[in-house]
């Protein structure tokens, strides 16, 4: 990761007033916001975030598959 990745990185963390991420399995076949469908036996990520500058009450969720959450994990 180049140092303007990282700048970039870090300006978007600093809009954010909470942000956290579980991981889930689901129960039955479900399609993720990635775009994949999983069954019930992958465990998937389930986060959930708010910044800064959002109205109150707005929250936002994202699921994504395994793979998915994988590729974009850049700590
Ligand atoms: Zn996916």
């Amino acid at each position: 990761m180049d140092e303007e990745a990282i700048e970039k990185y870090e300006r978007w963390l600093s809009r954010l007033a909470f942000a956290r991420t579980t991981t889930r399995r689901a129960k039955l076949k479900k399609q993720l916001d990635c775009g994949h469908v999983i069954d019930g036996t992958e465990p998937y990520r389930y986060s959930v975030w708010r910044r800064n500058y959002d109205d109150r009450g707005v929250i936002h969720q994202r699921t994504d598959c395994e793979f998915c959450a994988r590729k974009d994990n850049r700590y």
